[in-house]
């Protein structure tokens, strides 16, 4: 049993099979999927919601990503905060901070990742992190662990640092404020020993898994399209490092994210 706690499946990279793409999840055994809702910005970020009022085993997620921060307006908050309340949506994200692309100029994302936390709060809906510095710098950790640490640490309601790079230390920040650390494929690439050793290091009960499909497809499909089976990889390489079986890895990730988002509770209470 899996659960890819990230995945974009509403963009064109499946248009032609999105079915088939969400059957072979199952039949991987992925047993729930959280439907990122960012689409390309304000126009379609119910995309997470129109996939998760589609299937049962689908959640989303709404909220604005720090690539298209400057798209950010009055209207698209307003609409925000209407959909944060449909039964389905069970987090705000992915926000954050971009200063590796730098797609929105980096005082406009962090205006908007401070107003997203604002709304975020009242709705009680824990937020997906983004985060990714500047080439060999750790810039975007120190603003974002700050203004997380100002605007939302003590709202208690927790939330993900998605598709985790940063390192131990940086995990460690977070899990005192209630995180749960989210790792992807990216973990399973050779190069990438800096995030291993936080795998290492983050307690077992405090983590997820995903795919951040269709980016960042782990090793040994590295460079095609990713999709939520390939979950399974995650889950393999984090059994090798922490001496587990990659079922054993799927199922305590799994029951971390039940935990995390009561889902058993939402599901006979909705
Ligand atoms: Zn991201
Ligand atoms: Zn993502």
């Amino acid at each position: 049993m899996f659960i890819d706690s990230h995945a974009h499946l509403e963009g064109h990279h499946y248009d032609h099979d999105r079915e088939q793409v969400i059957s072979r999840a199952r039949d991987a055994g992925v047993e729930t999927i959280v439907a990122i809702g960012n689409g390309d910005g304000p126009a379609n970020f119910d995309c997470g919601i129109q996939l998760a009022e589609k299937y049962d085993f689908i959640y989303a997620t709404i909220g604005i990503h720090p690539h298209e921060a400057r798209l950010a307006d009055q209207a698209a908050f307003d609409r925000m905060e209407l959909l944060a309340r449909r039964p389905k949506v069970i987090a705000w994200g992915e926000i954050g901070l971009d200063y590796y692309y730098d797609h929105s100029p980096r005082d406009v994302q962090q205006r908007v990742f401070i107003k997203q936390m604002e709304l975020a709060r009242p709705a009680s809906l824990p937020i997906v992190i983004h985060c990714r510095p500047s080439e060999n710098s750790e810039n975007a950790w120190d603003d974002c662990l700050r203004l997380i640490q100002e605007h939302w640490a003590p709202s208690g309601l927790g939330g993900i640092l998605h598709c985790f790079t940063g390192n131990a230390v940086q995990a460690q920040r977070a899990l005192d404020w209630g995180f749960m650390i989210s790792f992807a494929g990216n973990v399973t690439f050779p190069k990438a020993r800096q995030i291993r050793e936080a795998a290492l290091a983050v307690p077992l009960d405090r983590m997820l898994i995903e795919t951040d499909s269709p980016f960042l497809a782990p090793v040994p499909y590295r460079g095609k399209r990713n999709e939520p089976a390939f979950v399974k990889e995650v889950a393999r390489q984090l059994g090798e490092l922490r001496g587990t079986s990659t079922e054993e890895m799927g199922l305590e990730t799994a029951q971390n994210f039940q935990r995390f988002f009561s889902l058993h509770e939402r599901r006979t209470t909705v």
